[in-house]
């Protein structure tokens, strides 16, 4: 079910260096009372659906040097955690964790793949983040970005979702916002690419949710995303900056679109370098 959303950056840097990261790497922590102040903001805010997702993102959220107190935070708001990971630290961390939680791990491709984009050794972490959720029965899902590179890895993720017990896959499309030299897909392409993901997920009951960039853009209308030093951009791909913290979020928002129920235009957001 769609949901608002917050995309929460508790801090900007990563263990690797992928080469399709939207994000400019520094070394900033959202401090505790920030993450608890937007948090409460966000849930305060009158978004146009009836439920709401807190994101931990990152970076890789579970460096965030005060971690757990950070989930805790989120867990008495909102009453789980969702967070998106590599997955390099699970092990150190699945007893943080709990069977309504929602923890997504990033894998894209097949182990030749993945290590290309992510750097050597990566895929094994992840999977092994997988196995090991599922293990722990605590809700999990992947997030796959496609690209030139691994538009061919889209069985190998599916039979890994079989594999690992993961209930949801996240199908992206990579958009070359920055000047990563990763070659990018066509819209089309990956249109097709989902129709087949789409089948085979129905035939092996994996739930594949639909995207924004598909159905019209929410940025700032659903959500936005939050960066360490408080930033609020209208969503992590677009990076428009909207307005900082302490700044209420609902004076950010686009509330036109909100009132009027209308999407914003994909093509003129995050998919503006993208080939239809
Ligand atoms: S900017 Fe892109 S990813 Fe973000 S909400 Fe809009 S369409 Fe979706």
């Amino acid at each position: 079910m769609p949901q608002n959303f917050i995309d929460l950056h508790i801090v900007d840097f990563c263990q690797l260096n992928c080469k399709h990261c939207y994000l400019n790497k520094g070394n900033s922590v959202m401090p505790l009372d920030m993450i608890r102040a937007i948090c409460t903001d966000f849930l305060q805010t009158a978004f146009p659906l009836p439920q709401s997702t807190i994101i931990l993102s990152g970076g890789d959220p579970l460096l965030h040097p005060n971690f757990v107190k950070a989930c805790n935070i989120v867990r008495k708001l909102n009453g789980h955690v969702t967070m998106s990971t590599n997955g390099i630290l699970i092990p150190k961390y699945v007893h943080t964790f709990q069977k309504n939680d929602g923890i997504q791990v990033s894998v894209d491709g097949d182990r030749e793949a993945h290590d290309f984009i992510r750097g050597e050794g990566s895929y094994e972490k992840a999977a092994r983040a997988l196995k090991l959720l599922d293990e722990h029965k605590i809700r999990h899902s992947i997030a796959f970005t496609i690209n030139q590179m691994n538009k061919h890895c889209v069985d190998h993720i599916i039979d890994l979702c079989v594999e690992t017990g993961a209930s949801t896959l996240n199908c992206n499309i990579y958009q070359p916002i920055k000047d990563n030299a990763l070659p990018s897909i066509a819209f089309k392409g990956w249109i097709k690419i989902r129709e087949y993901v789409s089948k085979r997920a129905e035939k092996e009951g994996i739930y594949l949710p639909s995207s924004c960039i598909e159905k019209g853009c929410i940025a700032g209308i659903l959500g936005l995303s939050a960066l360490p030093d408080g930033t609020y951009w209208d969503c992590s791909r677009n990076q428009k900056i909207i307005g900082k913290y302490p700044q209420k979020i609902e004076k950010v928002l686009y509330w036109d679109n909100i009132n009027n129920e209308k999407p914003r235009n994909q093509f003129e957001t995050c998919c503006r370098k993208s080939k239809i």
